[in-house]
């Protein structure tokens, strides 16, 4: 019997989408590098569906139909290279070998690049949704070449969440494009998880214990917060500390979060390419703040400030406002990263299309929402610069702006840190200002650095001889 497709690494999320595959008829080669590990996958499932394991990695190949389709799972870095060097040598051309792990999308590039001349397909593919959207159907992002999204395309929308009959999976662009658009997925989850952790700290400033506010949060996932990451979020207020049931476990879960690195690829490619991506940025380093130490020993001796404790009269219009910051802040952070994706596709040569790009993360993946239907359909309406100019967004944020200017407002009297909230609004007034101040860092640049400016009412570059006559002399 011959295997339709083929998975290697048997860890948690290659185990569970070999068994996905299963799940949905395919015929799947299973392989580890720990033979073991093959031995007892088949062990727990290898009734499930039809599967065949080998312990080498030879015979794996062999099982394949031609072309061979091998998605592999292993840890992402020198882990995937390894893998790549002991299998390229076995395929022959036309064959695809898809990484699923979560690679660095310039490292995508370059095992693309390398593995071009011999004829197979190298594909980064970004997959979201951990370790239970590998089994259940998670968002599936490819890249790699068009011609390999014909071979492997299928299989991996069949796997996948569907929406409405369509799969959260698309061709996102050639090479590194399917992992480059992973890695946004993912810093837009950070902006969003430090959101909701801003909202969750100024409900509490108000008075609302964690269950009340697991309340709030749970009637905002009946509307347009509807989303994974909200829902969670009630279940891990109402949960009570395993060890003591008269505890909330939050209250003793040691405020320091941890990251693996794909917000902080984020942020530095943002960088890279001159994209604007704060509210990320905000949020991988709130996460550096919390996990620091010694720094927040000194800070909490050295520093004064308000107590952070917020009095509100009126309680509910104070929770509308929070959640309209929330609403907010959120669209500016899928704002940014959409434009960081928009920005790299016309870096790197990629089509990608933005309301695809927001259609397969309406399920599946972590940051899974409502909103994102609304930006698929605004996508699908025309083309935009910006997801801020869409009408139904622009609407919904000229009626959230005063409720998200008053919870600003509010936390930086109280004390209470909002970077995120904060940061998002920032964004929202610079990109709407008419005027910044980036005409006197110009001025200053020109005085100390003969670093010329432009004129409002002429072409060139223009310079003023600051230290001599103070004419203006063009400098291009
Ligand atoms: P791990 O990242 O823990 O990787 C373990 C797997 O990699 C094992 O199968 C291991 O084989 C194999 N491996 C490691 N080094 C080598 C090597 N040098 N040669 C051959 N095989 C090697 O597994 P996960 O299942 O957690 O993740 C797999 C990939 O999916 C990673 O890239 C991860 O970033 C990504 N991912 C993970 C998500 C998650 O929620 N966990 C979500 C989305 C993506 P052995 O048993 O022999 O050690």
């Amino acid at each position: 019997q011959t295997a339709e497709v083929g998975v290697i690494g048997m860890a948690v999320m290659g185990s569970n989408l070999a068994r996905g595959m299963a799940h949905k008829g395919f015929r799947v080669a299973i392989y580890n590098r720990t033979a073991s590990r093959t031995d007892e996958v088949m062990a727990e499932h290898g009734t499930e569906g039809i599967f065949l394991p080998f312990h080498d990695l030879g015979d794996f190949v062999a099982s394949l139909e031609r072309p061979r389709r091998i998605v592999m799972m292993v840890k992402a870095g020198r882990g995937t290279d390894a893998v790549i060097k002991e299998i390229i040598p076995l395929l022959q051309p036309g064959d695809v070998l898809v990484d699923g792990g979560n690679a660095y999308f310039g490292d995508t590039r370059r095992r693309e690049e390398e593995t071009r001349p011999t004829g197979i397909h190298y594909v980064g593919t970004g997959i979201s949704g951990g370790e239970v959207g590998a089994l259940e159907g998670p968002s599936i992002m490819p890249g790699g070449s068009k011609e390999s999204y014909a071979a492997i395309g299928p299989i991996l929308e069949k796997i996948s969440a569907h929406v409405d009959g369509e799969p959260c999976c698309a061709w996102m662009g050639t090479d590194g494009a399917g992992h480059f658009v992973k890695m946004v997925h993912n810093g837009i989850e950070y902006a969003d998880m430090q959101f909701i952790g801003e909202a969750h700290a100024l409900l509490r400033a108000a008075g609302l214990t964690n269950a009340e506010a697991a309340d709030v949060f749970e009637s905002w996932n009946h509307g347009d917060l509807d989303s994974y990451l909200v829902d969670i979020t009630s279940r891990v207020l109402r949960a009570k500390d395993p060890r003591n049931p008269a505890t909330d476990l939050l209250d003793v879960i040691r405020d320091e979060a941890g990251m693996k690195g794909t917000g902080t690829w984020t942020v530095q490619t943002a960088l890279e390419l001159g994209v604007d991506v704060s509210t990320i940025g905000e949020a991988v380093f709130a996460r550096s703040v919390s996990s620091s130490l010694p720094l927040r020993e000194a800070g909490q001796q050295a520093l004064e400030g308000p107590d952070r404790a917020i009095s509100v009269d009126d309680r509910q219009a104070f929770i509308d406002d929070v959640r309209d910051a929330l609403w907010s802040a959120k669209v500016i952070a899928y704002a940014q990263g959409l434009d960081e994706i928009r920005t790299a596709a016309a870096e790197y040569n990629w089509q990608v299309d933005m309301g695809q790009v927001a259609s397969i993360w309406r399920d599946g993946c972590i940051i899974r929402a409502r909103l994102l239907q609304r930006i698929k359909d605004e996508y699908a309406a025309g083309d935009l610069t910006s997801l801020l100019e869409a009408p139904s967004v622009k609407a919904e944020l000229a009626r959230c702006q005063q409720g998200w200017r008053r919870v600003v407002a509010r936390a930086v009297e109280a004390g209470v840190p909002v970077p995120g909230f904060s940061s998002a609004l920032g964004y929202y007034d610079q990109v709407r200002a008419p005027r910044l101040n980036a005409a006197l860092t110009q001025g200053l640049r020109d005085l100390f650095g003969a670093h010329t400016y432009r004129r409002v009412d002429d072409e060139g570059s223009w310079h003023v001889n600051w230290s001599g006559d103070g004419r203006e002399v063009r400098a291009d």
